[in-house]
């Protein structure tokens, strides 16, 4: 058993290479070998979002505070909010952030392949990014 006290690991700060604008990673687990699971929570200052990308196993996003924005490539920009909780397939192109105005929180659920959790692309371009929000999918 480990128990992590809250505070007791500092937020990770320092991505631009894989966002934009500011936000803040404070790590949940990585399990150990041959476990899968990653969890980490990301706090997204408004207008922050992570680059595009595809996650190997996929991805889930519970969403918990703020409003926030999420697409897949060739859909609509979704605005997000707490409570959504959000599935990325496995190689799913896509990316997260927070709205324009208004900061965005959630937990971010993805298991390992051979190491691998994330595959980073291109940055989110502002006419993307600002595109207003579509209609929701429904499955
Ligand atoms: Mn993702």
């Amino acid at each position: 058993m480990e128990i992590h006290r809250n505070g007791s690991r500092p937020d990770m700060t320092g991505h631009d290479q894989w966002f934009t604008g500011k936000i803040a990673m404070a790590p949940v687990i990585g399990a150990e070998a041959p476990g899968r699971p990653g969890i980490v929570t990301l706090n997204f200052l408004p207008g922050a979002r992570t680059n595009w990308h595809t996650h190997p196993l996929g991805q889930t996003l519970i969403i918990t505070a703020g409003r926030g924005r999420v697409q897949r490539a060739g859909g609509p920009v979704v605005e997000v909010l707490p409570g959504d909780v959000v599935w990325f397939s496995p190689g799913e192109r896509h990316w997260h952030g927070a709205a324009p105005d208004a900061a965005m929180t959630h937990i971010a659920v993805q298991a390992a392949l051979d190491g691998v959790t994330v595959d980073w692309n291109d940055p989110v371009a502002d006419a993307d990014y600002l595109t207003p929000p579509g209609t929701i999918e429904l499955k």
